[in-house]
């Protein structure tokens, strides 16, 4: 089943724009250029999550938001123009479930729409998946921020390489196979797995001092990869 998301945002290149990407993940999206024509959508469709701009014309997004939270418990990622507003979101207890500031980088709220569609279709996983502070070798991971550090420096890491390792940290000491890997991350059983292995050499590329001599993602010869429990502290 296709997860749908609602844009409510009355630029329509911005939109656009966060349409594609989600898109690209495999996920539908609906726009509405204001709130009335959210409802709307909302009312008509089987919708899993709400992008939502808080500066529309006529109700604001802060009230369209109070007004579904009687009726939808659906996660509501808040996108907002002023840094101010993120006070106001955290403070005021808006029932947002998460909040990026404009200008974003549309793979940034992708990632985001990706880790709460999960927690709010699997929340058993999501509870298990609480700790959110990984340390390992000479990194230390953010789960939730979707960060990774060495020291001060901050590593680059793309969203779906961040999830195949984030994936094999969680399960580390129990070897996973591409399909394991595959099917956790891309959500299907029907993907070509050398996109893995793909992931996994970028991964290494990035992280490792050799990438030809692994000591964080190790291969697991006939079975697939892993994380041993002896890097984490
Ligand atoms: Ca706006």
């Amino acid at each position: 089943m296709k997860a749908a998301v609602l844009i409510i945002e009355d630029e329509v290149e911005i939109a656009d724009l966060i349409k594609l990407y989600l898109n690209n993940e495999g996920i539908d999206a609906f726009h509405a250029d204001n709130a009335e024509a959210g409802f709307l959508i909302l009312k008509e469709k089987k919708i899993d999550l709400i992008v939502l701009d808080i500066n529309l014309p006529g109700m604001d997004g802060f009230e369209f938001l109070q007004t579904i939270r009687k009726e939808y418990r659906i996660p509501v990622i808040i996108v907002s123009a002023r840094q101010d507003d993120n006070d106001m979101i955290l403070g005021l207890g808006t029932g947002a479930d998460d909040y990026v500031t404009k200008p974003f980088s549309p793979k940034v709220l992708a990632a985001r729409v990706r880790a709460n569609l999960r927690r709010y279709m699997n929340p058993e996983e999501s509870e298990k998946n609480k700790v959110r502070q990984i340390r390992f070798s000479d990194y230390i991971v953010d789960s939730e921020a979707y960060l990774i550090k060495k020291g001060d420096k901050k590593i680059s890491l793309s969203p779906r390489e961040f999830e195949v390792l984030l994936y094999l940290l969680k399960n580390a000491g129990v070897p996973k196979t591409p399909e394991d890997i595959y099917k956790a991350i891309w959500g299907n059983n029907f993907g070509d797995l050398t996109t893995v292995a793909v992931h996994i050499q970028r991964l290494r590329k990035k992280l490792e001092k050799n990438s030809t001599l692994p000591e964080i993602i190790e291969t697991v010869h006939g079975v697939g990869y892993i994380i041993r429990k002896e890097i984490l502290s």
